[in-house]
């Protein structure tokens, strides 16, 4: 009941010549669709614009990274939810582990990017993760669960959010969780999401997505594990043919 979702995260990757990679996936995917998954892309801000207009008759869906909490004013340099709306954006990334990191972001923060992102009519996904010492402490179930009860807005539901789990010591290392300890986590905050939105249908019914090092090599292990309902991907989104061959595991098969 859960359609899978396959989202890339550009980070602050692309010029305008890398909408040559959208435009072979928007073809790759005419040629081939792989109707049993929703494909996002998320370029950075500056190709918003461009990029829906490239997209334009095709199932990718377009996304953003990241919002200031208010809808305008006096904040140089930011963006806000109504912003990216306005560009074309349908999702956008907020609380990635590189801006917990990079700036501090707090889950009281990240609650408000989501809140905002709710407000200009869009999808929140909700990054949450814990790093490489977590891990080794073995808090990573109490670090999530922290995470998510700070991160996750009241009117969070199936149609407004999607959960992303990224172990913050696979993202771009090339190292990935076993399966098990994929399937541990997302149970884990499958259960929690039912407790915090007060009703185990709400949190059955939220897309929960895995990020860390997905690459076509590994996505069919990693995709199909249960409770994930696709990934995030990063360093492999930027290329349309490995991007293509992450989405197309689901060709053929139902959700997780
Ligand atoms: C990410 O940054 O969200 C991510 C999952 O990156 P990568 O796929 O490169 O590990």
């Amino acid at each position: 009941m859960r359609r899978p979702l396959v989202a890339g995260n550009w980070k602050m990757n692309g010029l305008g010549a890398s909408l040559a990679e959208l435009r072979a996936l928007k073809d790759r995917l005419a040629q081939s669709p792989v109707p049993e998954a929703d494909g996002m892309v998320c370029p950075p801000a500056t190709l918003l614009a461009q990029a829906r207009y490239m997209l334009s008759g095709s199932t990718i869906i377009l996304g953003a990274q990241d919002c200031h909490p208010l809808p305008s004013g006096a904040h140089t340099g930011d963006i806000s939810a109504e912003m990216l709306a306005d560009a074309g954006a349908a999702a956008i990334i907020v609380g990635h582990s590189e801006r917990r990191s990079d700036h501090g972001e707090t889950d009281a923060l990240v609650n408000a990017k989501a809140s905002a992102a709710y407000r200009a009519g869009l999808t929140a996904i909700i990054c949450v993760g814990e790093s490489e010492q977590q891990r080794r402490d073995g808090s990573t179930l109490e670090i999530v669960r922290r995470q998510l009860q700070g991160s996750l807005p009241q009117e969070a539901r199936a149609a407004n959010t999607v959960i992303a789990y990224e172990p913050v010591w696979a993202i771009g290392s090339g190292l990935t969780p076993t399966p098990a300890d994929v399937a541990e986590v997302h149970g884990f905050i499958r259960g929690e999401l039912g407790r915090l939105l007060g009703q185990a249908e709400a949190g059955a019914a939220l897309r929960l997505l895995y990020g860390g090092s997905v690459k076509p090599a590994n996505a069919s292990e990693l995709l199909f594990v249960p409770d994930v309902d696709g990934a995030l991907v990063g360093g492999a989104s930027l290329k349309a043919s490995d991007f293509y061959a992450i989405l197309s595991a689901y060709a053929g098969r139902g959700a997780g």
